[in-house]
């Protein structure tokens, strides 16, 4: 059965695209734009982009890729934390408008925490939901502790999502972030599902485990990490893939039920934290 997530009442397909890495080689883009397209023909109806990416360049990628299909998307952009002040916010993101050939965001993300008060931040996001520029606002890269400041201010509790870095080697949000997002009904974006295609953990697309355990099921590493991250509630994924091969695999990866027995297995090869760790990031 599809798994999907609650994002204040919009019910989205529990994975997405993420497009770091993508407009930085013209060789490339043809072929992003296609896997782009391919993933929202396969129902990974959000995208994940940023203003950092690639200057830019993975916004444009996406605007491409949405020309005449905007409707069918579901368009997350994050703002730079030097960005995220009343003026420069309503900039930043006019420019990100621009980029994306669209005229709204369904969700807009301070990339992460930096000088600017986050109370100013909260008003440079409603400004911009008043202008109709954005449907949402949300954070990334934010721990407990930033969460329940954020929270305590006025207007924060109308942040929708948190956007951090979440895979099978790096658990340590299950300590007690994911239990308050859900506490709060506040939907983590998982980055780096695929721990960057094992690059952040050489160990992780080799483990026997993991071998072991997706070719009982038949299916690949990849999809057993994906539907390892969206088995929780109110967790999605956003890997990143540029291939119409990948594309395919990490949508069917929606369907994949994990058994207790298989997740008991997965905890004795990554265990849950037991004791609080700083938020990873990467
Ligand atoms: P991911 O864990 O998504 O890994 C991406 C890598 O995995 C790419 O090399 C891709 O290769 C490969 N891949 C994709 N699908 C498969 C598959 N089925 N089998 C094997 N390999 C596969 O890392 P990202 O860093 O890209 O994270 C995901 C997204 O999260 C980003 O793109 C970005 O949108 C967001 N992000 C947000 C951050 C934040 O601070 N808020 C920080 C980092 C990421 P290929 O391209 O060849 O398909």
């Amino acid at each position: 059965m599809t798994k999907f997530i609650d994002f204040s009442g919009q019910s989205l397909p529990a994975i997405g695209q993420g497009t770091w890495y993508m407009g930085e080689e013209s060789s490339r883009r043809t072929q992003e734009i296609a896997a782009l397209q391919a993933g929202l023909e396969h129902g990974l109806t959000l995208i994940d982009t940023a203003e950092m990416y690639a200057d830019g360049g993975a916004e444009e990628v996406v605007g491409e890729a949405l020309r005449g299909r905007r409707d069918r998307a579901w368009l997350v952009s994050k703002v730079y934390p030097w960005n995220a002040g009343v003026v420069d916010a309503v900039e930043a993101c006019e420019r990100s408008l621009r980029r994306l050939q669209t005229d709204y965001l369904d969700l807009y993300l301070l990339h992460w925490r930096g000088n600017i008060p986050l109370e100013e931040t909260i008003l440079a996001m409603e400004k911009l939901q008043q202008a109709g520029k954005i449907r949402r606002w949300g954070v990334s890269n934010f721990d407990s502790s930033d969460l329940s400041e954020l929270l305590a201010e006025k207007g924060g509790e109308a942040c929708a999502a948190n956007q951090v870095l979440y895979h099978l080697a790096s658990r340590g949000i299950e300590f007690d972030l994911l239990p308050y997002c859900q506490q709060k009904a506040i939907p983590v974006m998982a980055y780096c599902p695929l721990a960057q295609a094992g690059r952040l953990r050489h160990d992780l697309m080799t483990h026997a485990t993991l071998n072991e355990i997706a070719q009982q099921k038949g299916i690949t590493v990849a999809q057993l990490l994906l539907a390892w991250v969206i088995r929780k509630e109110g967790v999605m994924a956003i890997p990143k893939a540029g291939s119409l091969a990948h594309v395919a695999e990490n949508a069917a990866a929606l369907n994949i039920e994990l058994s207790s027995e298989e997740l008991s297995r997965l905890n004795e090869a990554f265990p849950p934290p037991s004791r609080k760790m700083a938020l990873d990031v990467v």
